[in-house]
């Protein structure tokens, strides 16, 4: 098979979710790494990239929310297709075939390299629905969009986009508002 040359989707209007799949070999030719001082506690060996706008506009944020002494951490970044399969064949033997924590390789957002996972020292960085009760979470609710970053699965939305509801979850749009 040749190699096909590959374009990377517009930020803003890629289409991915439980009812949309992005190629298998998808990834975006700009992922840059994450800055160690950026990421969460345990999260400095891991492997972290982000589109490079995308990049720029999380540092912005945290150092923003920084200036109000609000402590925002990237505790995951993008994934490709076959890291998500782990992670989803794992969540099935755990959770059952119907979970809804974790998508399907090539269904995640994570894929695009415009969404981060956050956290806060305020919950040890962890990824739970506790974030909601921190200043971070309070912080993102308030600021996030002058960034460019929502929410993708809110308490609202996430039965119709079929996940669990993820407070930690922001994804970039860039020019674009999510529907
Ligand atoms: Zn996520």
């Amino acid at each position: 098979m040749s190699e096909q040359v590959r374009q990377d989707i517009p930020i803003g209007q890629e289409k991915v979710g439980q009812w949309h799949s992005l190629d298998y070999s998808y990834q975006p030719s700009d992922l840059v790494d994450v800055p160690l001082k950026y990421r969460g506690e345990d999260c400095k060996d891991r492997d972290m990239k982000l589109r490079k706008g995308v990049l720029k506009a999380f540092i912005s944020m945290v150092e923003s929310a920084e200036r109000d002494g609000v402590i925002i951490r990237c505790i995951s970044a993008f994934r490709p297709a076959s890291y998500q399969d782990i992670l989803y064949k794992r969540a099935v033997e755990k959770e059952g075939p119907n979970q809804k924590s974790t998508a399907k390789p090539g269904h995640s957002e994570h894929q695009l390299g415009t969404v981060v996972d956050v956290s806060s020292p305020e919950i040890d960085f962890g990824l739970k629905d506790s974030f909601a009760d921190t200043h971070s979470y309070r912080w993102i609710l308030a600021n996030a969009h002058h960034y460019s970053f929502y929410i993708s699965y809110t308490k609202e939305n996430h039965h119709e986009k079929g996940y669990i509801w993820e407070p930690w979850h922001l994804r970039y749009w860039g020019n674009h508002v999510p529907d």
